[in-house]
């Protein structure tokens, strides 16, 4: 009732007359920092009415992009999982977090691409922040990114499970362990009990955008690739390519993969991802895959 009320008397003030607008749109600008001892007045409106909206989350700064200054050249997002309070995987050998070791591995990547000439380069993150799964995407989309490369490391209940993983997206996972990993990566958008990525119904609807077979098939036969190219220093598992529901896959528009470098649950996966030598070798192999992919991708379109 009380709000109701409100409302009507917001919309029964009489409108200001267009002369004080134009008077206000002239006044000299105050430097309120400047005048000292000022109390600011409230606002000479008779009646305000404030109605919960929900909290629109105001775009992220864009990240610097690195390599050669030329926007014809393709952009690769590289995006380091996890984060801040979301330390991801915790390894049993040694307590790497796997929010460090994607940070790492994400500079060798970059590294390498920047040193070829031939992609430019911009990281989700650069250091230790947190990020929601939408907003990951989200930078890559607004770079209009040309791939966008999601960074993990798994761990496992059981030591033994070893060896890397490529994901594209698919509402239908490609088998249980795959599903079971989605929803625990998904997670990382839940704070204190609020899905903190609940507010993009949009994206879920785009999904189902019949454009967005283009961007899977794309971001499959990278994913291929990127097996192939690495799998002589990166040791994969045998069925590598797998599919599951990712939130952080999602973008209709840009080719995404999510690669899982291997389970921090697992002594020697362990020591490969955490060692300089390791970073590198999965670097080499991504920025292997990374060329072949746009040079076959500037093939078929003819340029
Ligand atoms: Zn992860």
């Amino acid at each position: 009732m009380g709000l109701l009320f409100l409302l009507s008397a917001t919309l029964l003030t009489p409108p200001v007359p267009a002369g004080e607008i134009a008077r206000a749109a002239h006044a000299p600008r105050l430097d309120l920092r400047r005048v000292a001892g000022f109390r600011a007045k409230p606002p000479g409106k008779r009646y305000s009415v404030t109605v919960p909206i929900g909290k629109p989350r105001p775009a992220l700064p864009l990240p610097r992009i690195e390599g050669p200054k030329d926007a014809r050249l393709p952009l690769v997002v590289i995006d380091p999982g996890h984060g801040g309070h979301d330390p991801g995987a915790i390894s049993p050998y040694g307590g790497r977090r796997e929010k460090d070791v994607t940070l790492a591995l994400a500079r060798a990547i970059r590294d390498q691409l920047v040193a070829t000439g031939r992609v430019r380069v911009a990281l989700t993150r650069a250091d230790d922040r947190y990020l929601v799964l939408e907003e990951r995407y989200g930078i890559a989309r607004r770079l209009k990114a040309d791939l966008f490369l999601s960074i993990h490391a798994d761990s496992a209940e059981s030591d033994e499970a070893h060896g890397a993983s490529v994901f594209t997206l698919s509402e239908v996972a490609s088998d249980r362990e795959a599903a079971k990993l989605a929803a625990r990566e998904n997670k990382a958008n839940i704070i204190n009990g609020v899905d903190l990525g609940a507010h993009s119904g949009a994206v879920s609807s785009i999904l189902l955008d019949l454009t967005q077979r283009e961007t899977m098939s794309v971001a499959s036969d990278f994913a291929r690739l990127l097996q192939r190219e690495a799998a002589d220093e990166v040791p994969f598992r045998s069925d590598a390519h797998r599919f599951a529901s990712f939130v952080v896959l999602k973008a209709p528009d840009t080719p995404s993969v999510l690669f899982e470098t291997g389970f921090l649950s697992n002594k020697e996966d362990a020591d490969f991802l955490t060692s300089k030598a390791g970073q590198q070798k999965v670097a080499r192999g991504v920025r292997e895959a990374v060329q072949i992919h746009f040079a076959r991708r500037i093939a078929a379109e003819g340029r």
